[in-house]
């Protein structure tokens, strides 16, 4: 096999009819190719040091904050952390602090966030199902409360529902769905109306705080899904 550096496959050959008065072999050197699947170019592997994403997709000017009193709390499944299509990643972006990111799977890997909500009473889940209530009910009955905490998963909608199962502390909290939105997301789901997290969070604030400008949560979004739709 020959060596990888960054990526990028080096075939070395030596040509043993021919020595370098130094090093007494001669070596080539040769790039073989930036193939766009598997291996990429050292260049697209260099990173923004601000926005995170590649240099060349750098979002940096598609970003602008947003300013909630709302404190978003995101249950991450590992491999959504990984996905080019994670609109988590994009939030953070623009919600800072108020967003928090908690990888882990099961019940063990949210035990500190469990300790920290304690008895908390301003805390939802935001989680579709039979058991729900339409959020737009919370907003109509709490609008002197204290800042809302929120609560998300963040996952497939299989792995989302397999979640739910192992952590069965969030089956304690009111929980809540979005009704009647459709989505703008590009995702292999059959589910009618099925939003991204982006999407989810963008119109549970306009619920909760709807003085708030959210138009920078559509700006970056858009930014994000022409960058996936562009060629190569
Ligand atoms: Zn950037």
């Amino acid at each position: 096999m020959p060596p990888k550096i960054e990526g990028v496959t080096i075939h070395m050959r030596m040509h043993l009819d021919k020595f370098c008065p130094q090093c007494q072999i001669n070596v080539f050197i040769l790039i073989h190719h930036y193939p766009s699947t598997n291996s990429r170019s050292p260049m697209s592997r260099r990173h923004c040091p601000t926005c995170a994403y590649p240099l060349t997709n750098c979002l940096c000017a598609a970003v602008h904050p947003v300013v909630c009193r709302t404190q978003i709390d995101v249950l991450q499944h590992p491999r959504e952390a990984k996905a080019a299509k994670n609109s988590v990643r994009l939030l953070k972006l623009c919600l800072k602090q108020q967003l928090r990111i908690w990888p882990g799977e099961n019940a063990d890997d949210f035990k500190t966030l469990q300790n920290e909500l304690g008895s908390a009473a301003n805390t939802a889940l935001l989680y579709p199902g039979d058991s729900a209530a339409p959020l737009s009910a919370l907003t109509h009955s709490s609008q002197q409360q204290a800042p809302l905490r929120l609560l998300l998963i963040d996952a497939t909608w299989r792995k989302a529902y397999k979640m739910w199962q192992l952590n069965p502390w969030l089956h304690t909290l009111p929980r809540y769905e979005l009704c009647g939105i459709d989505s703008n997301y590009e995702r292999k789901t059959s589910i009618a109306n099925a939003l991204s997290s982006l999407e989810c969070v963008r119109h549970a604030l306009a619920l909760l705080e709807p003085e708030l400008e959210l138009s920078a949560l559509d700006h970056v979004f858009a930014a994000r899904q022409q960058q996936l739709r562009a060629p190569g």
